[in-house]
């Protein structure tokens, strides 16, 4: 698969897969677990989660579809996990990825992030980041919902530098970031994480993506994912539990799309002409 050098310069997948709201249910954690085996043995080894995500539970669901991984292949699975806002004072972040850490059932977390601004100092967040990264509990460290002003702040920050990442919402119908945040990561050599690629199934309905798709034999959202796919420097990380999804959005890096493709889908989602608030979900 395609790989993005993060600037500590480790080599990461441009696809992954996302874990938002598994572990919500006990009665569903088995085929959530299966889910996640079964993207890594289709070849996935970048997997997205967070402690926010049913309050540990999706840590829990990826823990326990590594556990039984023998140690060179569970090293081989790139781990990004994230630390709420009201844990990002020092002692609150040790803490937290020592809990992230435990769940997953790993030494250490490929990629911390801080899941969106607070009200902490970015420099007591980055300083405790450093501290984890020295212990070789985490290995890059970033941030999450960052404006291109946050981003600013941060490399003002000392060792602001070391900044890995910015995963942010971006896919077809939510281009805003193209305008500031995506041209400061390249000139800072920072691969963009794109979350919600497929606006949570949401862009099913555009008519656009089903003649893109009926013209190459594939879903709407297929054609939507590879769109982002296909821009430069980005990691994607769709989240699927049914199998049948993770081959498609697998297959999605096969798809080609053409001039004339890009064309009508810049009709039907025009680029931004102007700065706008960096959108959440
Ligand atoms: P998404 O990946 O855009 O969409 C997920 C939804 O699409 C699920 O309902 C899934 O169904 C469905 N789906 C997946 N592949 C499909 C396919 N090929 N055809 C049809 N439907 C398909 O939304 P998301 O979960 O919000 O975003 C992805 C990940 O990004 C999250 O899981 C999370 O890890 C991360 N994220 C981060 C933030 C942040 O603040 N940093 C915010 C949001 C998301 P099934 O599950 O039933 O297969």
């Amino acid at each position: 698969m395609r790989k993005v050098k993060l600037p500590g310069g480790e080599n990461v997948p441009v696809l992954g897969l996302g874990t938002w709201f598994l572990g919500e249910s006990s009665s569903k954690f088995e085929q959530e677990v299966s889910a996640v085996r079964y993207a890594l043995e289709r070849g996935i080894r970048l997997i997205d989660t967070a402690e926010m995500y049913a309050n540990g539970g999706a840590e829990e669901v990826v823990g326990a579809a590594i556990k039984d991984l023998d140690l060179i292949k569970r090293e081989e699975i790139f781990i990004v996990s994230k630390v709420l806002p009201n844990n990002a004072h020092f002692e609150g972040v040790i803490q937290a990825c020592n809990r992230s850490l435990r769940r997953l059932g790993v030494a250490s977390i490929g990629l911390y992030l801080l899941h969106w601004r607070g009200s902490v100092p970015l420099q007591e967040t980055l300083h405790a980041f450093q501290v984890l990264q020295s212990s070789g509990k985490i290995r890059n460290f970033g941030v999450s919902n960052f404006d291109s002003r946050d981003m600013e702040e941060w490399y003002k920050c000392e060792g602001g530098g070391a900044l890995a990442t910015n995963q942010i919402l971006y896919n077809l119908s939510r281009r805003g970031p193209e305008w500031d945040i995506i041209p400061l990561c390249k000139t800072r050599g920072v691969p963009v994480m794109a979350y919600s690629p497929l606006e949570q199934g949401r862009l099913h309905n555009f008519p656009v993506l089903a003649q893109l798709a009926a013209r190459h034999g594939v879903t709407p959202l297929q054609v939507a994912l590879a769109w982002v796919l296909a821009q430069e420097n980005v990691v994607v990380i769709p989240k699927a539990v049914k199998h049948q999804h993770i081959d498609q959005n697998i297959a999605a890096l096969e798809i080609t799309l053409k001039a004339e493709d890009y064309d009508l889908l810049d009709a039907a989602f025009p680029p931004p002409s102007g700065p706008s608030q960096l959108e959440i979900l």
